[in-house]
């Protein structure tokens, strides 16, 4: 159900939207790109984009970001929320670079308002986005990987593509496909999964390597220099799922040969080592999937240079 607390939350959330629109000025574009879908009583939320830098870069070096892909997984969202916020608020290197058209910086910052909204994982038509995207696994982990059980139990893959899942892809075949050349790099951030933070690419349904194997790993050690809490590897290390909605889209990009190289990648922040210093977090969803309250200014702050890393990736290779 909807709550009236999950409602609030959602309604900060969308404050800081539209707070960094206007921060922005005429680097931004807000947009609402789509619908969450309907919930039983009736509620539709709204998508948005924001798309930030000139419009040379927005067409030749965009850099993706997205967050709130799992609706307790707030974390992701306040850590993003922070960092755009944060780029015009104190300008600095990211404001000078946008300004100068070094790159353009595409997000959604929350996929999944409906979840967010009703305090839960899924959308509000009980599916688990990151399961819905019809990529079969043939060493998918039991009902954890993705079931189509029912929608009343966690982990459901839905019956066909969500209306968030197609707000992802029609964003993704918009702006970072038709890049000619380089990289398109684009972060997902999550949360909950693990004692420490993982950084991870595709493939989540299979072990297999996936093409980017080597790029993927030399990406990762340029984002991951001086940070000694994030562990980066192939999803696949971590465990198998069906219906990654990357996995998707990373091998539909492969079907074309051409000059660019399209990196989805994952930040799963990793909050269970909470668990440790407050064992009754296990017992509530919304404990298991984000810090300590005390913790999260320094994980939102510590994000902030990985963001700023990671939107600079085309500069920190030339650099190399
Ligand atoms: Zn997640």
């Amino acid at each position: 159900m909807i709550s009236l607390r999950g409602l609030k939350r959602l309604n900060r959330y969308e404050n800081r939207i539209y707070r960094i629109a206007r921060l922005a000025r005429d680097l931004c574009q807000l947009k609402q790109i789509g619908y969450s879908r309907k919930s039983i009583n009736g509620f539709r939320f709204p998508v948005y984009s924001l798309v930030l830098g000139k419009k040379s870069a927005v067409k030749h070096h965009p850099v993706g970001l997205i967050a709130g892909v799992h609706g307790l997984e707030t974390v992701g969202v306040r850590v993003l929320l922070d960092f755009l916020e944060n780029i015009f608020a104190e300008p600095g290197q990211v404001f000078r670079d946008l300004k100068k058209g070094k790159y353009a910086i595409i997000c959604i910052p929350i996929l999944n308002p409906g979840g967010v909204a009703m305090k839960r994982r899924s959308n509000p038509g009980g599916v688990d986005l990151m399961r819905n995207s019809g990529v079969e696994s043939k060493s998918a982990m039991r009902f954890f990987g993705g079931q189509k059980v029912s929608q009343l139990l966690p982990y459901y893959r839905g019956k066909n593509l969500q209306p968030e899942s197609r707000t992802l892809f029609a964003l993704v075949r918009e702006y970072l496909f038709p890049v000619r050349k380089g990289l398109i790099p684009v972060l997902d951030i999550h949360s909950g999964f693990g004692m420490k933070d993982s950084l991870w690419w595709p493939y989540a349904g299979t072990t297999q390597p996936c093409p980017d194997q080597l790029l993927y790993e030399r990406t990762a050690r340029i984002l991951c220099e001086n940070e000694t809490d994030i562990v980066p590897e192939s999803q696949s290390n971590a465990y198998t799922i069906h219906g990654d909605l990357w996995d998707y889209l990373y091998n539909e990009f492969q079907q074309e040969t051409r000059k660019s190289r399209f990196l989805p990648f994952t930040l799963e922040i990793g909050t269970w080592k909470e668990i440790k210093k407050e064992p009754m977090r296990l017992f509530s969803r919304r404990g298991m999937f984000n810090p300590l309250p005390e913790n999260k200014a320094d994980t939102i702050l510590r994000y902030r240079n990985f963001l700023e890393r990671f939107v600079r990736l085309n500069q920190l290779y030339s650099r190399e």
